[in-house]
């Protein structure tokens, strides 16, 4: 019996129709699932081969089920998105209002250059908050987008400032 092709190195139809069958012996049935273990071309062989026949049917129909779950896990997703951008608008929008900003990017002690270059920052935040609040009285059904992404991005800077002059 000849399980490999001297020429190619692959299994033969024989080592095939041997490993389907039950007369190998241990031996060169290690040598085939070795074999099978690395070559690809072999193993899609085997594959169909072994996977001939008729598909099983479900009982019942699954694509409903399926798409119905799918349906409801991107309705949590872009809920939870909303909710995130909320939350941050709103956190961000307390923080201002409050003045909490200033507290965020307050200095206690030390009077280093990143202290001062922080402060220079801080600065120039309130004042183009001062502006943007000027800019509200002339129109105000316009600025509360500006209000809440100018207070998401001083926020953010804020953090950001923070973050770097800790390090
Ligand atoms: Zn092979």
């Amino acid at each position: 019996m000849t399980l490999f092709d001297d020429r190619t190195g692959h299994i033969t139809e024989e080592g095939f129709a041997a490993l389907a069958g039950d007369t190998l012996d241990e031996l060169s049935r290690l040598e085939l699932a070795e074999h099978l273990s690395f070559c690809d071309l072999c193993c899609a062989r085997y594959a169909q081969l072994t996977a001939q026949g008729p598909l099983e049917q479900p009982s019942q129909s699954l694509t409903e089920p399926t798409m119905t779950r799918i349906r409801g896990r991107g309705r949590v997703i872009l809920l939870r998105r909303a909710l995130k951008v909320s939350v941050a608008a709103c956190l961000a929008l307390t923080l201002w209002q409050t003045g909490a900003f200033s507290a965020l990017t307050g200095l206690s002690n030390g009077d280093t250059a990143s202290d001062w270059r922080l402060q220079i920052e801080q600065r120039r935040n309130l004042d183009a908050m001062q502006e943007l609040n000027e800019q509200q009285t002339d129109e105000p059904a316009q600025t509360l987008n500006m209000k809440i992404s100018s207070a998401v991005d001083h926020f953010f800077a804020a953090i950001q400032q923070k973050g770097e002059t800790d390090q």
